[in-house]
């Protein structure tokens, strides 16, 4: 799997080695489950404590 994880908020990094939401390096390629983010303030993203738009993976391991 060439996407990662970030382990600190989910977020799907994809080719890059740092997530871009959160500035973290710590990355993973066991994850699964995967939700789309459009809008920040609503449920889905309030409940997974999303406040950026974009790809994030439901489990990290
Ligand atoms: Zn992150």
């Amino acid at each position: 799997m060439a996407e990662k994880a970030c382990k600190n908020c989910n977020r799907i990094v994809d080719g890059a080695d740092e997530c871009p939401v959160c500035k973290n390096n710590d990355l993973s390629n066991s994850w699964s489950g995967l939700v789309v983010i459009y809008d920040p303030e609503s449920e889905i993203a309030e409940k997974l404590g999303i406040q950026t738009p974009g790809r994030y993976a439901i489990r990290v391991k």
